[in-house]
């Protein structure tokens, strides 16, 4: 198949040379089509745990970006008017072929994100279980009737489709995101301009691949490519109805307000800082091992990792057996068997957790495991940083205010519940305990969307939305579930009169109907 054939082209491409002049370019995807961009300016992207150049990405021109707008503004003509039944088609079609070249797709995420390919399976599974629920479109879409609401008259309602939408995608999840935007889009109707993260554009174009040869219609779906530029055009275009987008808190509420400003629905999740709540009642075998995979895996990069553990009581004893399972994760390239915690995305990225942890230092936290000065045989020029944990943190430091891992103590259940809800963020949270009635208070007196008992990173499914809150999230319509077709359709109401013979009126009726 064409696509396996392209990931094995690209691989001995790369082992033959790793310069960014010589490094394969990254093609925008108009049409159905992979094209070659006429830019003068692209991006290096580098495989964190090599720092080789493995793609250069094109920022698109304003005329490519407006010819893929252009495609999608035709292809919604006849899109829209397909069978229900033909989008399902689809998704039936790409679920099978995302499932068959899973494998691929993670070792694309690994070379790309630097993940371990476990994870990367991960990675592509949970958008596959968007593309799957989107195969029950038809239910999933329906409207609703009400039969004579007057003599002769019916009313009923259509979910119909908004028109163009588009995403805007992070780096954290190459593929997971990207589905989470444009299956739930196309299948209600709609046609979609994706922007992937200008770090990790891999996983969408093979998924393009894909959706090309489940035989969804050229230009349903575009893809470009670019950083300021292209969220600018997508925020600005007039025939753009709804933006959909996950990443950074300062990209996200200045997509928020600028698409906003200008008429369109935004859906934005942002960042986030998760905890995880220990009781002394807990299992603490159980409780320690999903703390340090939560913390740690995805070298911390999921938005639903939990970057801070709030010890409450005797719990805060466990902190040093919490070193001891962190110490024997092990550090090296995301390909190779065996690998907990691969590289960070980028050497920008390490620096900013280096400084993070010194900071910490300097403000009195306590560095009780300490990941900075690692070294990957093998590996030595990947961005790598450890397992690290800061003690004695308090809110007020900067490195509990922003994204890296740390233990807080709190003295009882209610603490640590104030401590939680205090955080500007409300991704997601969890509690360890083996009592009920604990569990239950947290469950109802937490401010976070999505909430793990004894399950360290509740990311629901899609037969459900993720429901992030506060800081976390801003917009009407969560992404995926029921919302996220809520959030691509508009509710149109008919009201109809048949009858048989009409009376015949001499005049006007202007009131009101009673
Ligand atoms: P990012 O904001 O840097 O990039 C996301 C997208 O926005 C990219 O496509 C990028 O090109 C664009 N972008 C970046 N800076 C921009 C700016 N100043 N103006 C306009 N557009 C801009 O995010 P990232 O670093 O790729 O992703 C990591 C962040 O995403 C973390 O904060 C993480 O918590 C968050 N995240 C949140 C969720 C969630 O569901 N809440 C899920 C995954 C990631």
């Amino acid at each position: 198949m064409a696509f396996l054939r392209a990931i094995g082209a690209e691989a001995r491409y790369l082992t033959q040379r790793a310069y960014s002049s010589a490094a394969p370019t990254t093609k925008l995807f108009i049409d159905g089509k992979f094209v070659e961009s006429k830019t003068k300016e692209w991006i290096d992207v580098h495989d964190p745990a090599t720092n080789k150049v493995v793609t250069r990405v094109p920022k698109a021109t304003q005329d490519e970006m407006q010819t893929a707008l252009e495609s999608n503004k035709k292809a919604f003509r006849s899109w829209s008017n397909q069978s229900i039944l033909t989008r399902q088609a689809v998704m039936f079609k790409l679920q099978a072929l995302i499932k068959e070249n899973m494998g691929e797709l993670a070792k694309n995420i690994t070379k790309e994100q630097g993940k371990t390919l476990a994870d990367a399976e991960g990675d592509v599974l949970r958008g596959l279980q968007v593309v799957e629920h989107c195969c029950s479109i038809p239910s999933l879409q329906m409207g609703e009737t009400v039969a004579n609401v007057a003599r002769d008259m019916d009313t009923y309602s259509l979910v119909m489709p908004l028109g163009v939408t588009a995403g805007i995608a992070p780096f954290n999840f190459p593929a997971m995101i990207p589905l989470w935007m444009f299956p739930v889009a196309i299948t209600t109707g709609n046609t979609m301009l994706l922007k992937p993260s200008e770090r990790v554009p891999g996983a969408t174009m093979l998924l393009m691949e894909l959706l090309n040869e489940a035989g969804c219609p050229p230009g349903v779906v575009n893809v470009i490519h670019g950083q300021h530029d292209a969220v600018n055009f997508i925020c600005d275009a007039p025939a753009i109805k709804a933006v959909s987008f996950v990443g950074s808190d300062q990209a996200g509420k200045y997509i928020y307000e600028r698409a906003g400003k200008n008429g369109k629905r935004v859906q934005s999740n942002m960042g986030a800082k998760n905890h995880g709540v220990i009781l002394s009642d807990a299992n603490k075998e159980n409780t320690l091992n999903q703390l340090a995979g939560a913390a740690f895996g995805a070298a911390g990069q999921r938005c639903m990792a939990l970057s801070t553990a709030v010890f409450v009581g005797d719990a805060q004893g466990w902190i040093p057996d919490l070193v001891e399972r962190a110490q024997k994760l092990k550090v090296n390239a995301g390909h190779v068997p065996g690998t907990d915690v691969g590289p960070v995305i980028s050497a920008a990225s390490r620096q900013r957790i280096n400084d993070l942890i010194e900071s910490g230092v300097k403000e009195g936290a306590k560095l009780i495991l300490d990941g900075r000065k690692i070294s990957v045989p093998g590996f030595e020029d990947g961005y790598f940083v450890g397992p690290t944990i800061l003690s004695d943190v308090t809110p007020s430091m900067k490195c509990y205010t922003e994204e890296i891992f740390g233990p807080v103590l709190a003295d009882n259940l209610d603490d640590a519940i104030d401590i939680v809800n205090a955080n500007p963020y409300g991704n997601g949270t969890a509690v360890f305990t083996t009592n009920g009635a604990a569990a239950r208070k947290f469950v109802n007196e937490i401010d976070a969307g999505q909430v793990g008992v004894n399950v360290p990173i509740p990311v629901p499914l899609p037969m459900f939305s993720f429901t992030g809150t506060r800081g976390s999230f801003r917009g009407d319509h969560h992404f995926y579930g029921k919302q996220g077709i809520k959030f691509y359709t508009q509710t149109k109401t008919v009201t109809q009169l048949w009858r048989e013979t009409d009376v015949n009126h001499t005049q006007a009726a202007v009131a009101m109907p009673t």
